[in-house]
């Protein structure tokens, strides 16, 4: 069999690296010329981990990731510890270390593994057409490729989910941008070894950490959609947005570098339940967008691999079939983790300022419990756990 991918991002590279495995022939075509993935990193939660060590990855994911050892929770204004706790029982329970990753090394730990070479660039679909026998793809240079199956993983903003479904989709703003980039470690911010995240007044900052003794960092800042912002300035912004906020907060703002810190509007797609059209399946956020919230987006195109994997193991001469039983597998699990996420964005960010009041008084007498069975349902339910 031969699958056509559409997209190198972290949901295509893991597809082609899941059916060549099998024993494919696999081409993947991705629009940008090179690796320059938006976003500083990605918490691959133990879900995805589990897809790395399945893709023959474990070892350099583990290499890559940081070190969380605890949680903690500091109010914004105060800088008073609201909760810490270990994350030894999250990892007992779900048998697997979450890692933080910078998201260039992760896409390019991604891309060797498939082979950087065999990953055809600067090849922008503009169009899709299913047949009986076989999906074609038409590129921006008038150039076209073939296989018995495609794969959309074209990301967020999908032309193939508008093919798939047949419809335009509106993605909902969730209502904040998302500031993020890296720091070197300072433990004036947070311990080296802690997810550490400062909350108040409806915004969070928070930093973990990924190899090489850096901090992944973001800021959360509830703003109208669409106001202008330039590059480099995100000190000047931060500063003003979160001005009598704790020590921790203002070293951070310090010390993250203006012109790579990047600045991103947060958006979903409400969940459906069609993700093929014949011979077309899509794949990762162009699937199932997600806001950041509970960390669960990369992670979950990661699954929807391994169930296409699965799919064409268990159907082997039969690509619609297989496709048809990826989309079984696959829609709920998603469509679950869109809305979890949402609901979590809506708590953290005020939409009802009464809850996120409340969320904060459970986060004083908070030790560990809860919130650590609210990431352990995020993670099982996946083809691997
Ligand atoms: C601020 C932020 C923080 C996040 N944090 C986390 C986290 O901690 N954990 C987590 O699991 N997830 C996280 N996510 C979500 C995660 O980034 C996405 O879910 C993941 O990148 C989806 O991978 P993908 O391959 O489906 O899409 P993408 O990574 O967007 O890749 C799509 C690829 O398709 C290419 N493409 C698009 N259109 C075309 C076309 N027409 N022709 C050819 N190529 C095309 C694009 O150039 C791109 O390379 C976060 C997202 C954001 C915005």
């Amino acid at each position: 069999m031969k699958a056509v991918i559409i997209g190198a991002g972290m949901g295509g590279t893991s597809a082609a690296i899941a059916l060549r495995q099998l024993g494919h022939d696999v081409e993947v075509y991705e629009q940008v010329t090179e690796n320059k993935p938006v976003g500083a990193a990605i918490s691959v939660w133990s879900n995805g981990v589990r897809c790395l060590d399945h893709l023959g990855l474990g070892n350099e994911t583990a290499a890559l990731g940081g070190i969380i050892d605890s949680m903690s929770y500091i109010d914004a204004f105060t800088g008073e510890t609201m909760c810490r706790f270990s994350m030894a029982p999250l990892i007992d329970e779900v048998g697997r270390r979450p890692y933080p990753i910078a998201r260039a090394e992760l896409q390019l730990m991604l891309m060797n593994a498939f082979g950087h070479d065999d990953i055809h660039f600067g090849k922008r679909m503009v169009a899709l057409h299913d047949g009986p026998e076989n999906a074609t793809v038409e590129f921006a240079d008038g150039t076209t490729a073939s296989g018995d199956i495609v794969i959309a993983a074209d990301g967020a903003r999908s032309l193939a989910r508008d093919h798939v479904l047949g419809r335009d989709v509106e993605r909902r703003y969730a209502g904040y941008v998302n500031f993020n980039g890296l720091v070197p470690i300072d433990e004036r911010i947070g311990p080296a070894t802690e997810w550490t995240t400062y909350v108040g007044d409806s915004r969070r900052v928070s930093v973990m950490p990924v190899a090489d003794d850096r901090f992944y960092f973001f800021f959360d800042v509830t703003v109208p959609e669409g106001l202008p912002f330039e590059r480099g300035a995100a000190r000047d912004v931060l500063a003003e947005e979160f001005a009598g906020w704790a020590p921790g907060v203002q070293t951070l703002i310090e010390t993250l570098d203006p012109d790579t810190t990047n600045r991103v509007e947060i958006f979903d797609v409400d969940p459906f339940h069609t993700w093929i059209k014949g011979r077309i399946a899509l794949l990762g956020d162009a699937a199932h967008n997600t806001t950041p919230d509970i960390g669960q987006g990369g992670c979950s195109a990661m699954e929807d691999a391994i169930a296409l994997q699965f799919a064409f193991r268990d159907h082997p001469d039969d690509p619609l079939a297989a496709l048809s039983a990826y989309e079984s597998s696959r829609t709920e699990r998603a469509a679950d983790l869109v809305l979890r996420a949402r609901k979590r964005s809506d708590v953290t960010h005020g939409k009802d300022p009464e809850a996120t009041a409340a969320w904060y008084e459970e986060l004083r007498h908070e030790d560990g419990t809860n919130i650590i069975r609210g990431i352990v349902g995020n993670i099982v339910g996946g083809p691997l756990t």
